[in-house]
C-alpha cells in the first residue's frame, strides 16, 4: 500500500485524495493535506449540487481530525467558492468536514458522542476543545439528525413545558412524547407565539391526532392548547401540582426556621445559623422535606422523626405534600378519591399555604382528573424532567440556547449521536 494511502485509512477519508503529509513543528501536529475525489469536487456546501467554480475562496484552510495516538492532526485543502445554482456563490463542500466546520465529521461525532455520555471535562480533556466549541459541534450534529428524521410522527399524548435555562427569564419551551418519555422539540421563549410554532411544525392533520396535552396550568399554554387541538384531553402535569406542594411545604420550612432558636441577624441583614440549636437541625433536614418518601437515607428518616416530634405543623405541612404525591402514585378512581380526603384535609390544616394550595387544585379539577385517568406514567415524565433540568446546568457556558436544545436532543430524543465508522 502506498504511503498516502496509509495515511487515509489512519485518517479514516473517504472520498478523499492525500496529497502530502507534514510535521509541523510550531502547531506539534500532524498536517495532511488532501483534496477531494474526483466525483466529490465542486458540488455546493450546502445542497451538494455540482456546480461551476466561483473563485478562490478563504484559500487554504485546516480542519482539527481525530488525534493519532497523543499527536494532534489537521487536514489542510483549498477551499475554492462555487456558484450554486440555489444559493449562489458558496465555499464549496468536502467530504471530511460538516458545511462551515473547523473540525471533521469524525471529530465532531466523537465529541458529540462522549458529550451526551461522559462529563463536560472528560470531553474538553481528552479532545483538548473548549467547551463552547463542543456546543457548536453539538449543534451541528444535531442539526443532521434533525434533517434525517421526523420527531413529530405518531404523536398522540404530549407534555408541554418550559424550563428556565439561564438567570433572568430566560426559558425554552419542550415537548415531550408521553408514550416514548422522548423530547419531540424545543424552542428559546415562553408565550403562546412560541408554542403555535410548534403546533404549525406538527401541521393540521398531525394536530387532529393528539389526544392528551399535560401542562402546567399556565394560560399561555392554554390558550394555545384551546386553539390548535381543541379535542385533545388537557391533562395537569403531576410534576408541577407536585412542585406547587413543595413549595407551600417550603413556607412552612422557613416559618419554622425563623422561629427557632440558635439563629441570629448578621450585619448584611442576613441570618445566620449560630452553633447548634433547633434552626440547624431544620437546615439540615430540608433535602430530608423534599425527597420522596421513598428515596431518603437513614440520616433523613431520623431527621424528618425529629420533626414529627418537635414541629407538629411543619410535620403537618410534609405530610400534606407527600400525600399530594401519594394521589398522583395510586391514579385512577383511587386517585381521585384520595385528592377528595387531601382537599379536605388540606382545606382545615390551619397552614394558609396549604389552604391556598387547595382552593388552586379545586379550580384545576378538571385537568388534575384527566391526569389521573390517562394512565400516563409520572415517573417517566419526572424523569424526563430533571434530565433536562440537569442539562441546563451541563450546557452552562454554551453560546446561547441552540447548543443546549442540542444537547437535549441528542441525550433525550431518541436518536443518539454516532461513533465514526469505518
Ligand atoms: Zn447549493
Amino acid at each position: 500500500m502506498r504511503n498516502n494511502n496509509v495515511w487515509q485509512r489512519a485518517c479514516g477519508l473517504t472520498r478523499t485524495v492525500v496529497e502530502s503529509v507534514d510535521f509541523d513543528e510550531g502547531a506539534e501536529a500532524v498536517v495532511v493535506s488532501v483534496r477531494p475525489a474526483a466525483r466529490a469536487r465542486q458540488r455546493c456546501g450546502r445542497c451538494g449540487r455540482r456546480s461551476s467554480r466561483y473563485d478562490r475562496g478563504e484559500g487554504r484552510r485546516r480542519w482539527r481530525a481525530l488525534d493519532l495516538g497523543s499527536t494532534k492532526v489537521f487536514l489542510e485543502a483549498d477551499t475554492p467558492r462555487v456558484r450554486c445554482r440555489v444559493h449562489g456563490p458558496t465555499v464549496v463542500q468536502v467530504p471530511w468536514a460538516r458545511h462551515g466546520a473547523w473540525h471533521t465529521r469524525d471529530f465532531d461525532d466523537t465529541a458529540a458522542w462522549l458529550a451526551v455520555r461522559t462529563s463536560k471535562t472528560a470531553v474538553c480533556e481528552l479532545l483538548r476543545v473548549a467547551w463552547r466549541t463542543v456546543g457548536s459541534i453539538i449543534a451541528r450534529v444535531n442539526a443532521d439528525i434533525d434533517a434525517a428524521v421526523d420527531r413529530l410522527d405518531g404523536l398522540r399524548r404530549i407534555g408541554i413545558d418550559e424550563i428556565s435555562y439561564k438567570r433572568g427569564q430566560r426559558y425554552l419551551i419542550v415537548i415531550v412524547d408521553h408514550d416514548t418519555g422522548r423530547l419531540v422539540w424545543a424552542e428559546p421563549g415562553r408565550d403562546t407565539a412560541t408554542l403555535h410554532r410548534f403546533f404549525d411544525a406538527l401541521g393540521p392533520e398531525r394536530c387532529a391526532q393528539i389526544t392528551h396535552v399535560s401542562a402546567d396550568m399556565a394560560v399561555w399554554i392554554a390558550k394555545a392548547v384551546a386553539e390548535r387541538v381543541p379535542n385533545a384531553m388537557r391533562c395537569a402535569d403531576a410534576f408541577h401540582v407536585v412542585a406547587w406542594a413543595m413549595e407551600a411545604l417550603d413556607v412552612e420550612r422557613r416559618r419554622a426556621w425563623n422561629a427557632a432558636a440558635g439563629r441570629r441577624r448578621t450585619g448584611t441583614g442576613r441570618y445566620r445559623v449560630t452553633g447548634g440549636g433547633d434552626s440547624l437541625r431544620i437546615r439540615r433536614a430540608r433535602y430530608a422535606l423534599w425527597k420522596n418518601n421513598d428515596d431518603l437515607t437513614e440520616r433523613q428518616r431520623h431527621q424528618l422523626d425529629w420533626i414529627a416530634k418537635t414541629d407538629p405543623r411543619l410535620w403537618r405541612a410534609y405530610l400534606l405534600k407527600e400525600g399530594l404525591r401519594y394521589v398522583f402514585a395510586v391514579k385512577g378512581d383511587e386517585g381521585k378519591q384520595a385528592l377528595d380526603r387531601w382537599i379536605g384535609w388540606a382545606r382545615r390544616s390551619r397552614l394558609p399555604a396549604f389552604v391556598e394550595l387547595q382552593q388552586r387544585i379545586t379550580a384545576n379539577r378538571t385537568a388534575i382528573d384527566a391526569t389521573l385517568e390517562c394512565g400516563m406514567s409520572n415517573a417517566l415524565i419526572e424523569s424526563t424532567n430533571t434530565k433536562i433540568r440537569l442539562l441546563t446546568r451541563v450546557a452552562f457556558g454554551f453560546h446561547g440556547p441552540q447548543p443546549l436544545i442540542a444537547l437535549a436532543m441528542l441525550a433525550l430524543g431518541g436518536y443518539p449521536p454516532r461513533l465514526p465508522q469505518n
